[in-house]
């Protein structure tokens, strides 16, 4: 694994993801030693990228959420945008705790009605179902 000299900092440049140039290419199909290096740090650079997600995934960050809330003041909404989506929140929540409400109900009638048969029922509304 002996690189050349004079090809060794455009290997290693090339092992990072750089692109080579024609006359590394070329000298790539001839120079087994140079295409051996190459290779060989390629596979080093993987497994200090792998080490290093590892090292990011293991740590926790710090000061997270005090990050987050800094960007979210920090970027540029417009005041409009920011009522009709608080807007659309309230009518989300006043529909879903209507809903709730609705079937609340409308399970209380079915219980306190579930007593009676259809036909009973139809009876006390004096046959207008049926
Ligand atoms: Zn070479």
């Amino acid at each position: 694994m002996n690189a050349c000299p004079k090809w060794r900092e455009e290997l290693i440049d090339h092992a990072l993801g750089g692109l080579p140039a024609a006359a590394l290419q070329a000298h790539l199909a001839t120079c087994a030693g140079c295409s051996e290096a190459l290779e060989a740090w390629r596979r080093k650079a993987a497994q200090i990228d792998t080490g290093v997600q590892q090292l990011i995934a293991a740590e926790p960050r710090a000061q997270g959420p005090e990050r987050v809330l800094t960007q979210i003041q920090r970027s540029p909404v417009k005041p409009f945008y920011g009522r009709v989506a608080l807007a659309a929140l309230m009518l989300t929540v006043s529909l879903v705790g209507y809903g709730t409400l609705h079937l609340a109900l409308s399970n209380s009638i079915v219980t306190a009605l579930g007593s009676r048969s259809f036909a009973e029922e139809s009876a006390a509304l004096g046959g207008k179902i049926l």
